[in-house]
């Protein structure tokens, strides 16, 4: 069986295990960054999820010459006029729990705590040829941070189908119902057109 090589461009070992855990594919290996020794990072500076993936997933396409694949996600709260948005990596100056009690606090006294998580996931040939796929997952922003698991804005991120938040849910359960998880659902509906592609 001929395997197709992808290249998952991310550096973030979160993502990168999600993406193995979710897109298990007989005909599909996926290679990491690290595989490839190579720990560039591109800077994301587009004004939409759509942008920053396709800066990410075309920049080690060309690089490699090999298809990559790239995610760009982030945290969408209603009340914050959508934001943290596409800064949802960098919201604060420090890392995960900084950025989670910025948001906490920028909530305080807020009734509206509806948020909704977005993966664009971007296909790039070597040719520089796109495909995208997008996912979202709705919920609710906890008062408080719950749970260990995962990362990011997981440990803040209410489920009420579940009574828990990301952080405190399987990991199983988060890459079944994750926007990760359906926006990888629509690409795996490609993936006769992406290992035949030439
Ligand atoms: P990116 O790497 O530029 O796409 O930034 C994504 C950021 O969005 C992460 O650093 C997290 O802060 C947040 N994020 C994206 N996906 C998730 C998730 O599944 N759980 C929690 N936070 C996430």
């Amino acid at each position: 069986m001929i395997m197709t090589k992808i290249l998952v461009a991310t550096q973030n070992e979160h993502k990168l295990k999600e993406f193995k855990n979710i897109l298990n594919h007989e005909q599909i290996e996926l290679v990491s960054l690290k595989d490839m020794n190579d720990k560039d990072d591109v800077i994301e500076d587009g004004t939409s999820f759509l942008e920053n993936a396709k800066l990410k997933a075309c920049y080690f396409a060309k690089k490699h010459q090999m298809i990559a694949i790239s995610d760009d996600s982030g945290l969408v709260v209603e009340a914050l006029d959508g934001k943290p948005g596409i800064y949802s990596a960098r919201y604060s100056s420090g890392g995960d729990h900084e950025n989670n009690l910025k948001v906490l606090k920028e909530m305080e006294n807020i009734e509206n705590r509806k948020a909704h998580f977005v993966s664009m996931i971007v296909l790039c040939y070597p040719n520089g040829v796109v495909k995208s796929y997008e996912g979202k997952v709705f919920g609710y922003l906890a008062q408080s941070e719950r749970g260990s698991n995962g990362f990011g804005y997981d440990s803040i991120f209410y489920l009420p189908q579940y009574q828990k938040t990301f952080g405190e849910l399987e990991s199983t359960i988060k890459n079944q119902i994750s926007h990760r998880a359906n926006a990888l659902r629509l690409l795996r509906e490609d993936i006769d057109e992406i290992i035949n592609h030439e």
